[in-house]
C-alpha cells in the first residue's frame, strides 16, 4: 500500500531549495567588507584557495591570506588606495607565480616580477609559483664543490660549499650587505646565476647595490627583486620566496645559482605585521606561531641536487641583523638553528678597523669544510689554530709586563694574520692570491715587516708576482692545490723578493 510520507516530500524539496540557491550563488565573486592598512576583508569567495590571487579591478591585486568561517582574508599588493567598500573582487584560480628564465638576468624587478629598471618588459613564457616544495632527500646530494666568495676570511675559515645555506648575522652598518655583494662580485665567469633579494632597505640603498653591481660587471648574471621600506608588507614578505623561484629556474635547470636575501629580521617584521592586522595570536615577540616555517620553508629549497635531476645547486646566503650582538633573540635563533652556520660581524671589530669585521671564533661553516680546495684546506687550519692562540693570548698579554720570546712571536704572528685577512669592500681576491698571503704569514716570511705595512707588502709582492711569475697565482686558482712544485717556486719568489725588490 502506497502512503505519502509529508517528511520524506519535505526532506526532496529543501534539498532541492537549497541546491537551487547554490547555483545562484557565484562563488568566485565577493564583495570588500572593510579594507585598511594594506589588508582587506571580503564576503563570499566560498571557493578561494589559500595563497590564491584575488584581482580587485583597475590593476590591483592581492592574495588570500586568511579563510575564515564567513570571511576571506586577503593582503593587497599596493597601497589599495583605490579599493571601496563594497566593491566586488574576484578569484583567479591561480596561487602566486613569477616569470622565470633567462631574460630575466641583468634586471630590477618587484615581487611580483614586474620590471622597476624601466628596461622594457620581461619577455618570457616560463613561470614559476612563488612557494613551491623544497627538493625532496633522495633529489639531493651532499655538498662538494666550493662557492668562492673571494674574501680571504671565509674562504680560508668558514668556507661555503654550493647547496649550503650560509648565515651573515650582525648589528647594523657591519658590513653584512658588503660581503653578500663580494661574494656576487666573486661569481664572475664562474658561471653561477645571483639573485639579490632587497627586503625592507632603503631605496637608497638598494640603488647603491645595483651601482656596484653593474661597475663591476656583475648584473649580467644578477636578478634583483627590490621590495624597499614603502612597498606593501605583502611584497616584502613574498620577496625572498619569488627571487627564490627565479633562482630555482636555473637550479633544475642544472646550472648554480646565489641567492642573497637582505634581509629576513624585515621580512619577518612584515610578516608580523600581516599577522597581527589580520588578527592572528600573537607569540614570542609579538611573532606568529609559525614564523619558524616562514623562515625553514625558504630556506631549505636551498640544495645540491643529485646528478639525476642534473647536479645543479642553490647556495642561500640569507641576512639577519641582531641588536647589541643579541644572538639569542627570536629570528636570529630560528635562522641559526635553519642555517648551516654563520658568518658572525661585529661592530667592535669593524670600529677597530678590523674590516671585514668577521669574529672567526663564533663563526662556523658546517657543511663547507667537505667543499674547501686542497689548497685552502692545507694552509687554512694551521691559520685557524694560531689565530685562536693569538685571541687567547692577547686577551692575557694585556695584563702582563714582560713577555717570554715565544710569547711574543706568537702575538706578532697573530697581529700579521689578523692585518692579512683585512680587505676592502669589492675588491675579492682570486684563490691564487688567498692561498699566497696566507702561505705567506704562516710561513714566517712577514715576521720582519711591520705590521702597518704588511698592506704595502702585500700588493708590491702581487704586481711583482704579476709581472714576473704570473704561473704561481694561476696554478693554485686552476689547480687548487699546493704542489712541492708550486710550494718550491712561491717560496723561492718570497725570498728573491724580499732581498731585491721589497724596500720597505
Ligand atoms: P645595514 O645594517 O645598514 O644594512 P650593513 O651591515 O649591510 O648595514 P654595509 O652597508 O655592507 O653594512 O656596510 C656599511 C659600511 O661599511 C659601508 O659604507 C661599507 O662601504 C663599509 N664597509 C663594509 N665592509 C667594509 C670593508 N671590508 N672595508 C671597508 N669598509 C667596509
Ligand atoms: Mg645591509
Amino acid at each position: 500500500m502506497l502512503s505519502i510520507q509529508p517528511d520524506e516530500i519535505t526532506k526532496i524539496l529543501k534539498a532541492q531549495i537549497q541546491n537551487y540557491e547554490q547555483q545562484l550563488s557565484d562563488s568566485s565573486t565577493g564583495t570588500v567588507l572593510s579594507v585598511g592598512d594594506g589588508i582587506a576583508r571580503i564576503h563570499g569567495l566560498k571557493d578561494a584557495m589559500n595563497g590564491e590571487l584575488l584581482d580587485f579591478g583597475n590593476g590591483t591585486v592581492g592574495m588570500v591570506f586568511n579563510l575564515e568561517q564567513d570571511s576571506v582574508g586577503s593582503v593587497i599588493f599596493g597601497t589599495g588606495r583605490d579599493i571601496k567598500e563594497g566593491q566586488t573582487v574576484k578569484t583567479t584560480g591561480r596561487v602566486v607565480q613569477v616569470p622565470v628564465g633567462e631574460a630575466l638576468l641583468g634586471r630590477v624587478v618587484d615581487t611580483l616580477g614586474n620590471p622597476l629598471d624601466g628596461k622594457g618588459p620581461i619577455e618570457t613564457s616560463d613561470f614559476r609559483f612563488v612557494e613551491s616544495p623544497a627538493p625532496g632527500i633522495i633529489q639531493r646530494k651532499s655538498v662538494h664543490e666550493p662557492l668562492q666568495t673571494g674574501i680571504t676570511a671565509i674562504d680560508a675559515m668558514i668556507p661555503i660549499g654550493r647547496g649550503q645555506r650560509e648565515l651573515i648575522i650582525g648589528d647594523r652598518q657591519t658590513g653584512k650587505t658588503s660581503v653578500a655583494i663580494d661574494a656576487i662580485l666573486n661569481q664572475k665567469g664562474q658561471n653561477c646565476v645571483c639573485v639579490y633579494v632587497a627586503i625592507g632597505q632603503r631605496a637608497s640603498n638598494v640603488a647603491n647595490v645595483i651601482k656596484t653591481l653593474e661597475d663591476n660587471g656583475a648584473m649580467e648574471y644578477t636578478i634583483v627583486v627590490s621590495a624597499s621600506a614603502n612597498d606593501a608588507p605583502a611584497l616584502q614578505f613574498l620577496a625572498p620566496y619569488a627571487g627564490c623561484a627565479m633562482g630555482e629556474y636555473f637550479m633544475y635547470k642544472g646550472q648554480h645559482v646565489l641567492c642573497v636575501y637582505d634581509d629576513l629580521t624585515k621580512q619577518a617584521a612584515a610578516y608580523r605585521e600581516m599577522s597581527l592586522l589580520m588578527r592572528r595570536p600573537p607569540g614570542r615577540e609579538a611573532y606568529p606561531g609559525d614564523v619558524f616555517y616562514l623562515h625553514s620553508r625558504l630556506l631549505e629549497r636551498a640544495a645540491k641536487l643529485s646528478d639525476d635531476m642534473g647536479a645543479g645547486s642553490l647556495t642561500a646566503l640569507p641576512i639577519v641583523e641582531t641588536q647589541a650582538n643579541d644572538v639569542t633573540a627570536f629570528i636570529p635563533t630560528n635562522v641559526i638553528s635553519i642555517t648551516d652556520g654563520q658568518i658572525f660581524l661585529e661592530t667592535d671589530l669593524f670600529n677597530a678597523g678590523i674590516r671585514p669585521a668577521i669574529n672567526s671564533g663564533i663563526s662556523v661553516s658546517r657543511v663547507g669544510g667537505a667543499a674547501q680546495t686542497k689548497a685552502m684546506k692545507g694552509i687554512a687550519g694551521k691559520m685557524r689554530l694560531e689565530l685562536a692562540q693569538f685571541r687567547e693570548l692577547a686577551a692575557f698579554a694585556q695584563f702582563a709586563s714582560d713577555l717570554d720570546k715565544a710569547t711574543q712571536a706568537q702575538l706578532a704572528r697573530g697581529q700579521r694574520l689578523t692585518e692579512v685577512l683585512k680587505q676592502p669592500v669589492n675588491s675579492p681576491y682570486s684563490l691564487g692570491k688567498m692561498v699566497i698571503q696566507i702561505f705567506a704569514v704562516t710561513q714566517g716570511y712577514a715576521d720582519d715587516i711591520d705590521v702597518k705595512k704588511l698592506d704595502g707588502f702585500r700588493k708590491q709582492f702581487f704586481s711583482y708576482l704579476d709581472t714576473n711569475q704570473p704561473d704561481i697565482e694561476a696554478g693554485l686558482t686552476e689547480g687548487g692545490k699546493l704542489t712541492d712544485e708550486l710550494e718550491a717556486k712561491l717560496r723561492q719568489a718570497l725570498k728573491a723578493f724580499k732581498e731585491s725588490v721589497y724596500k720597505g
